[in-house]
């Protein structure tokens, strides 16, 4: 997943809008050590603008990824809209630590765009936010099957006193 900057970096306040669909070969994506698969292909829109020789890019990411749900653990499609801002230096004498460097007239994105969609992925991601969960009784689905398990929250401490009272 390329930029080029061979236009743009030649002439100061010079603007060039982007779009690249991409299908990432092996689609996967590394989150809390986890790899997930990236379901669709990743979009990637924006714009780079070269402001006194550094490159401004707007990037406006989407991608869907597949996702466990942490209640039901189902899969499900988890969708991911990102927008970042970056800035790219022709050579490192800028010395910024929020400039990304780059060489040629091409600059690889595709580790800052997989970076973007993992800090947007949700910690606990849930199906929807209605999900119902399994039951902790028979372990069904609960979203699927009414099981009519009953599942009256009993209380420990009320457990404790309704034993007592059994006892006279
Ligand atoms: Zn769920
Ligand atoms: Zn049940």
């Amino acid at each position: 997943m390329d930029l080029n900057f061979a236009g743009i970096s030649k002439t100061e306040g010079f603007k060039e809008e982007f779009d690249i669909t991409d299908h990432l070969v092996d689609g996967t994506i590394v989150f809390c050590g986890e790899n997930l698969n990236i379901v669709s292909p990743i979009t990637v829109k924006g714009s780079a603008v070269n402001y006194g020789g550094k490159i401004n890019v707007d990037l406006t990411i989407t991608a869907k990824v597949e996702r466990t749900c942490s209640r039901c653990l189902e899969s499900f499609t988890e969708e991911v809209l990102s927008d970042s801002n970056y800035v790219f230096v022709k050579d490192a004498k800028d010395d910024n630590e929020d400039y990304y460097v780059y060489k040629g007239d091409r600059v690889d994105i595709t580790e800052l765009v997989l970076g973007d969609i993992a800090a947007r992925l949700s910690m606990k991601p849930l199906c929807s936010e209605n999900c119902k969960g399994l039951c902790p009784m028979c372990g069904k689905n609960k979203n699927n099957i009414d099981c009519q398990c009953k599942n009256e929250d009993v209380d420990p401490r009320m457990q404790a006193l309704s034993k007592l009272f059994d006892r006279k």
